[in-house]
Formats: structure tokens, C-alpha cells, sequence
């Protein structure tokens, strides 16, 4: 029989260590990498859970599997709540995570080679909305758009003009580093002009949106694709939610009779995916029930005010952010004024205790393997309970940091802050 009662550090001191290491880390920094957050004890609880052992293919009441008298209730939970969070019609909680989650959005609605129109990698878009490296540039063909120079916002009347003349089958909006308000009801309007399939990606904006702390692209846009590990603070995973009925299904697939929710629980089983992740899919539920209780609401509005808090303290000490500033959770620091590079700001960060990604900058003149940027957001500082004091001094380190990268002795300085900071938070003990 197998060690059924022994716990990792019995078991296996060596994984055990780096897991206590990593947990230290992620205590004694300051996380402000947009895209991460900090998921309650009771989503990583499900995440451990003996959900983890079941074999479920199908959907609930439709397995292929015995035995699913329980996992069937879990998934359908999941389903349900994302259903009340966002008011959609239909749900699919199996995806893996972000990236094949839009791989069967685009296998349920698509034919291999059709035109799709998306914002480039360069502008904040993802590398699954048609980068050429990645699978979904290399199957379709995406034309891409990108921000105003000027404004470095997204100019609706461009890319109206490029959906006219390019006739998209798909237009999707939402990203990974846009820190400004999306009009995704703009975006369904060109999509239903030029009779295209409307697609949100909200990913990194899904739980301000559960939390009115940002407009919501339902019930106008077809279909929209979120991660459940970014904002919505739940576990790494991904859902698809959509319409029930297919707007276009005379248009592009008049000899089929499948709804676009038959469409899209196809692609993903058996089109794409095995077995589902039932464990993850119970975390899903407990963290959207989370995310249904009113003091999400209060949690992700903190969220932006952290942002606009630090973009101002940012500001304030001469740095750039790059479209003047932020509606959301995150921001993007030009840093060409100052003559440091993303790269040397990301490392100096890194030695001070505060955790950011070198990013892109619209129209950047360095390129993507050494940008001028860095992208910074609010997200998990908020989990842990900072507010706007917290945001101006780290706004302040930021800038002392980044304005010193060469100087230890004053990363040391703000790295003691930091510490001092962080032991005042505690997280799941
Ligand atoms: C994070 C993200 C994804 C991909 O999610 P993974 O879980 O990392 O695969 C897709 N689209 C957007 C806009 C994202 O921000």
C-alpha cells in the first residue's frame, strides 16, 4: 500500500524546502506583477483536495466516467455561480488555463486560416491574440491592430475603419498591459457591423469587472474568455462564457445545427482537453462564491484606488506612465526620461524586495527582449490588505530604486522598508 499519511516534509524534505522558501518570498516581498494575486486558504484547500483523483470527461449528468455523483454537483456549483457573478448564459469552467482556453474559443467558432483581428503583443495584447510564435498566429490569420500614438489609448474609429475593410470573422478586445477603460460595448457594435464573432478576453480585468470596479462586456459580446487565478484571486485555471444561441450561425456555419454553447463545450471536450481538473474546478467555485459576497466588491475597487494612488506618488517623483496614468489595476512606467532600461529596472527592483516584469512600451524603440518599460499592479498588495498609505511610500521606493539601480547601498535602504512593510501582513497563517 502506499504512504497515504505522511506530509511532504516527511515524505520529501527536499520539494518541502523549496516550497517553504517560496512561501518566505512571496510573505517578505512586495508582488506587483499585474497578473498575480493571492487566493484565500480555502481555494488552495480545494486546490489539495482528493478532487484531484477522479476521472470526469464529459459535462455533469454526461460522463464518461462512473462515479461522478459528487464532482457532477462541484462543477455544476462552479457553473452556476460564474453564471450569477457575470449574468451569461452559458459556461464552461474545464479550461485548463488562459491559453487553451482561447484555443477553443477560436476551434469552436473558426475554420483554420480565418481572419481574426486583435491588438499586437507590442500594444498590450496577448500572445494567443495572433503572435506569430504562438499556436493561434500560425492556424489563423490575424491582422493586428495597436494603441494611438498620440494618446496611447485605444482609438475606436481606427480600428472600426481596419474591421470595415479587413472583415474579421473575430474581433477580440482585452489584455494583458492596458491600463485604461475598455468600451467593450464599441467593440460588440463593430463586430455586429461587419458581422464578426465578438470576443472578450477579460482575464486580467475579470474580477474588477465582478466587482463593478470596471464596465462589463456582458450581455452584448458573443463570447468571453477569463483566467480565475488573475484578479478573480481563485485558482490557475480558466472558464468561456457565452451566449447560448450562435448570432452568425447562417452566416458562417449554415449547415450545422449546434448552438454557440454546444459549439464551445465541444471544442474544449473532446476537441481539446481530456479529463477535467474537478480539484480546480472546485476551487473555481469557492473562490467565485468569494467573489459573489459584497466585500469583493469594496476588495476590487481598493484594488484601482491602489493603482491610482501609486500612479500619482509615481508621477509625482518625474516618472512617465505611459498613457498618463491608470483606470485599472496596473500601470506601464516609460522609464526612457530617466536613461534606465525595463531589464535594469526589473533587477534592481528584484534586489529591493519588490517583484515587477520589464514590459513593452507602445511604439518601443528597444524592442521586446530588452524594453523600456516596466508593467506594475495593485492586485496583491490589495489582497494582503494594503491601502493608499502603503501605495504612495512604495511609490516613492519605486522611483528611489529605480533612479539608484546602481546604488546597493540605497537598494539595501529600501529593501529594509519593504521588510518592515511585508511582516506587517500575514497571509494563511
Ligand atoms: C494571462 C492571460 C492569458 C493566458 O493565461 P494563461 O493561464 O497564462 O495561459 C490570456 N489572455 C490574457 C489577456 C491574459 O492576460
Amino acid at each position: 500500500m502506499k504512504n497515504f499519511s505522511s506530509s511532504i516534509t516527511q515524505m520529501d524534505s527536499t520539494v518541502a524546502t523549496l516550497i517553504s522558501a517560496e512561501k518566505k518570498r512571496q510573505y517578505d516581498c512586495l508582488e506587483m506583477i499585474p497578473s498575480e494575486s493571492f487566493p484565500s486558504k480555502a481555494v488552495l484547500e480545494a486546490l489539495g483536495s482528493v478532487l484531484n483523483n477522479k476521472y470526469s470527461e464529459g459535462y455533469p449528468k454526461k460522463r464518461y466516467y462512473g462515479g461522478n455523483e459528487f464532482i457532477d454537483q462541484v462543477e455544476q456549483l462552479a457553473i452556476d455561480r460564474a453564471k450569477q457573478l457575470f449574468g451569461a448564459e452559458h459556461v464552461n469552467v474545464q479550461p485548463y488555463s488562459g491559453s487553451p482556453a482561447n484555443m477553443a474559443i477560436y476551434f469552436a467558432l473558426l475554420d483554420f486560416g480565418d481572419k481574426v483581428m486583435g491588438m499586437s503583443l507590442s500594444h498590450g495584447g496577448h500572445l494567443t491574440h495572433g503572435h506569430s510564435v504562438n499556436f493561434s498566429g500560425k492556424a489563423y490569420n490575424f491582422v493586428q491592430y495597436g494603441l494611438d500614438k498620440e494618446t496611447e489609448q485605444l482609438d475606436i474609429d481606427t480600428i472600426r475603419k481596419m474591421a470595415v475593410a479587413e472583415q474579421p470573422k473575430m474581433i477580440i478586445s482585452g489584455y494583458t498591459a492596458y491600463p485604461r477603460t475598455i468600451d467593450f460595448k464599441e467593440f460588440a457594435a463593430i463586430a455586429a457591423e461587419v458581422g464578426a464573432y465578438s470576443m472578450v478576453d477579460m482575464s486580467h480585468i475579470a474580477g474588477l469587472i465582478a466587482g463593478d470596479a470596471h464596465p462589463s462586456p456582458f450581455p452584448f459580446t458573443d463570447v468571453v474568455m477569463t483566467t480565475t487565478h488573475k484578479t478573480l484571486c481563485g485558482p490557475r485555471g480558466a472558464m468561456i462564457l457565452s451566449r447560448k444561441e450562435d448570432p452568425l450561425r447562417e452566416k458562417y456555419h449554415p449547415e450545422s445545427t449546434l448552438t454557440l454553447a454546444q459549439r464551445i463545450d465541444k471544442a474544449v471536450f473532446p476537441g481539446l482537453q481530456g479529463g477535467p481538473h474537478e480539484h480546480a474546478i472546485a476551487a473555481k467555485a469557492v473562490a467565485f462564491g468569494e467573489a459573489l459576497k459584497p466585500d469583493f466588491k469594496v476588495f476590487a475597487q481598493q484594488i484601482v484606488k491602489n493603482a491610482k494612488v501609486l500612479a500619482d506618488s509615481l508621477m509625482e517623483q518625474g516618472l512617465r506612465l505611459v498613457s498618463g496614468g491608470t483606470d485599472n489595476h496596473l500601470l506601464l512606467v516609460d522609464l526612457t526620461k530617466i536613461g534606465v532600461t525595463g531589464q535594469q529596472a526589473e533587477t534592481a527592483l528584484d534586489k529591493a524586495g519588490i517583484t515587477v516584469n520589464k514590459n513593452t512600451i507602445p511604439f518601443d524603440p528597444r524592442g521586446p527582449f530588452d524594453p523600456s518599460g516596466i508593467r506594475l499592479g495593485t492586485p496583491a498588495l490589495t489582497c494582503r490588505g494594503m491601502k493608499e498609505q502603503e501605495m504612495k511610500d512604495i511609490g516613492l521606493w519605486i522611483a528611489e530604486v529605480v533612479k539608484n539601480h546602481g546604488n546597493e547601498e540605497k537598494l539595501l535602504r529600501v529593501h529594509e522598508n519593504v521588510l518592515d512593510l511585508t511582516k506587517q501582513y500575514k497571509m494563511y497563517d
